[in-house]
Formats: C-alpha cells, structure tokens, sequence
C-alpha cells in the first residue's frame, strides 16, 4: 500500500531505538541506569491534580472552545504579564496538546511549501520533522561549541534568505542546556526585524529550569514590534512536571492565533477539558506552584552539579556546562576510531549501543540532534543513578582500546 511522501520524509527516532533496546533490558531484570529521560522524574503536584478531579466531578467534561476555555486563556495572559512582562489579551492566545502539537500548528499556520525555517543544531529532534511535515524546508545552522551552542547574529545574517519565513530559537535548549542572554537575543531579533515576513518561534518550554543565576528572557518583550513577529512556544509539561497532560500554549498575534485555532478546530476540537482546569490550577498567581518549581529547580540543580563532577573526573571526556533545561551534551568524539571489546566506535550511535551492551548504561546519540559528536545525558534521574551511571561510564570509557 502507498505511504504518502510526506510521512516517508520523517526520520525515525534514534532516541526511540535506544530507549526501547533499555526498555527491553529493564524488562529482563538488568540494572540499566538511564540517562535518556525526557521528562521530570517528579509527581504531578497534588493540587494541580485535585484541580482535574475537582472539574471531572463537577462536570467539566465537554468540548470547550477550540483554542482552550477562556479562564485559562485569561491565566495564560497573566502569567505572561507577571512573569514575561508581556500584554497579551486572550485572543492571541492558544492552548494545544501540548508544546509539540503548538509547533506543529504554529508552521503549519505560516509555512507554504518551499518555505525554510532556520534552525540552530543541535536542535531538539522533532524540529526538522515538523518543519517536513508542514511541507517546508529546515535550513540548519552550525552553532559552536566556543559560543557555547548559542546562534550569533552573523550565523543568522547567513542564513537568511528570500524563502526564510521563520527562526526557531529555543531557549533553555534541548539538548544543550544553552541559555541566551538579552543581550543575544536583543542582537538577533534586530536581524528578524531588517526583514519582512520572516516569524520567531519562540520555544520557552524550559523557561523555569535555568541555573548559575542565568536569566530567562522573552525574546518577544523587547519591543511591539518584535512581539507581533514573534510566536511563543510555552506549556506546563516540564515545568509542573505535566507531560502526560498534553497542555501546551501558543501566544502570538491576532492573525496567527486565528489560524493556528481554526486549523485546530478541525484537527483536535479542543485540548483535553479536565486537564485545562488543571493547567489553570498550575499557573494560578500565588498558588503552590511557585513552591513546587522552586523545590525540583533545587533537586535539579544539585544533580546537574554532581553529574558535572563526576564527568569531570572522566579522561578524554569533555562537556559544555549547561546553564539551563536537565541536559548536558558530553562529546565522545575522543572515542571514535577505539574499540570496545573488538568492536568499533565510529559514531555516537556505536558509543550508546556498546554503552549500553557493556555497562547497561543508556544514553541517547546526538546524530538526530544536529550534534554528530555528542550523546545526551539527561539528570532527571536520581543522584544515586547519576553517581553509578557515571560510574560505568568512566570504566566503559577507560577500557575502550
Ligand atoms: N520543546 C522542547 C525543546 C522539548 O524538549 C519538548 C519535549 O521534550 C517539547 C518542546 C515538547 O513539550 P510537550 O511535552 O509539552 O509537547
């Protein structure tokens, strides 16, 4: 039977190959430590899931407009205000199935066939697949490690041509824990705004887990001028430890949140009713949210800190420190041409696999990311995890010859 070119165009994950082969380990009763998490390892708080039961008991279980209910429309437009410093109204604002499902509706509101999208690599995996899907043309951009994988104003200036319709700046990055400054950010907007037609997809899905005393800025609250370019990206999905929710929001201008809602009203109807009422209790000003970011923001932090520490004490071993997300890139390119036990490492995907036979180690290759040389250990996990994972792979990598 025929597949459709644009499904044959998406690129299989990588991430899923190694996660399954962990899986299945796990399944067998093998002490696989994995680094490959995606998600917080923290419960959903209680309130947030005694505001969902709350609405399933009095009846909140309709279709409600396509674009969210309008109280959480009207939380969404206050947290933005509190916490961004942006004036939204709640037209502008869309509530989707989860950040991922914004970005889909996001190109798919803006994007012709043909048109490029520029993204930074390393990327977050799906990026591209998005951008194909919605029959437009991802145009990557080498970031360098010396600017710690943030895109710089000449990058930009490069890649920008006639057909580039959008930028996808993602800031805390997935995966390298880069974290722009203002002043960055300041630089590159100006270089979107020399041109017309060209949007900023903003993806600010990390925004709270930020380190070091770095910052989270909006790129979009520089200016009215930038803001009705910009498209932000947001949800609760890791912040409130909420990805099995599938709430995410857009906010962007009146135009394209038209579209973005319209588009949605036939794919989806709306974002799944109880699980609206529970984002509205998350992002409630002067709930227990506040104090539920801040305790995993502090877990988060000492493990980020313990699993630099023991990476520092692996030879030939090398990582950019990350200031933001739960990621940190390791390069493994000293690695490459080695062999572990007779068998050769030429690719990130080499050093897993064997990583994970040898040590029951999973770690996930960032040849789909963008960033060929690097695997990506996630520090969602416990400290104990982190201190024997790490463990094994300073033996795993001693004994590669
Ligand atoms: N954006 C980035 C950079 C991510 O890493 C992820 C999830 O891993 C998402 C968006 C998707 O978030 P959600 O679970 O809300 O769809």
């Amino acid at each position: 039977m025929k597949i459709s070119k644009r499904a044959s165009s998406v690129s299989p994950s990588l991430t899923l190959e190694i996660t399954a082969k962990a899986n299945k380990l796990k399944s067998e009763g093998v002490d696989v430590v994995s680094f490959g998490a995606g998600e917080p390892d923290f419960n959903t708080p209680d309130f947030i899931i005694d505001a969902a039961k709350a609405a399933l008991d009095c009846g909140k279980t309709k279709y409600t407009p396509a674009a969210g209910t309008l109280s959480l429309r009207k939380a969404i437009v206050n947290k933005l205000k509190r916490e961004n410093g942006l004036k939204y109204e709640p037209d502008e604002i869309v509530v989707s199935n989860g950040a991922k499902h914004c970005l889909h509706n996001a190109l798919q509101a803006i994007l012709d066939p043909g048109d490029e999208v520029v993204i930074p690599a390393p990327y977050w995996l799906t990026y591209p697949e998005l951008v194909k899907i919605s029959d437009g043309v991802p145009v990557f951009v080498q970031t360098k490690e010396e600017d710690d994988f943030r895109l710089t104003v000449e990058e930009l200036e490069k890649a920008v041509t006639d057909r580039t319709r959008a930028v996808i700046i993602n800031t805390p990055n997935n995966p390298t824990g880069a974290v722009y400054s203002e002043e960055e950010l300041k630089k590159l907007a100006e270089v979107v705004l020399k041109r017309d037609g060209i949007y900023i997809i903003s993806d600010e899905i990390y925004e709270h887990l930020v380190y070091d005393g770095a910052k989270p800025v909006s790129i979009a609250s520089f200016s009215d001028e930038i803001k009705n370019r910009t498209i932000i990206v947001n949800g609760v999905s890791k912040t409130f430890s909420m990805t099995g929710w599938r709430i995410g929001y857009t906010a962007s201008n009146r135009t394209v949140a038209k579209a973005i809602s319209g588009l949605q009203s036939h794919e989806t109807s709306n974002p799944n009713t109880p699980a609206q009422y529970a984002t509205e209790a998350a992002l409630c000003d002067g709930g227990h949210g506040g104090s539920f970011v801040k305790n995993m923001l502090k877990e988060f932090d000492e493990r980020r800190l313990l699993l630099m520490k023991k990476l520092d004490g692996i030879e030939g071993i090398n990582y950019v420190r990350p200031k933001g997300a739960f990621y940190v890139m390791m390069c493994v390119k000293n690695c490459f041409g080695k062999s572990s036990r007779g068998k050769k490492i030429s690719t990130a995907l080499d050093f897993a696999n064997a990583l994970l036979v040898e040590e029951n180690v999973a770690v996930i290759p960032c040849e789909s990311f963008g960033a060929p040389d690097y695997v990506r250990l996630s520090y969602a996990i416990s400290k104990r995890d982190i201190e024997t994972g790490a463990d094994r792979i300073k033996s795993f990598v001693k004994h590669l010859n």
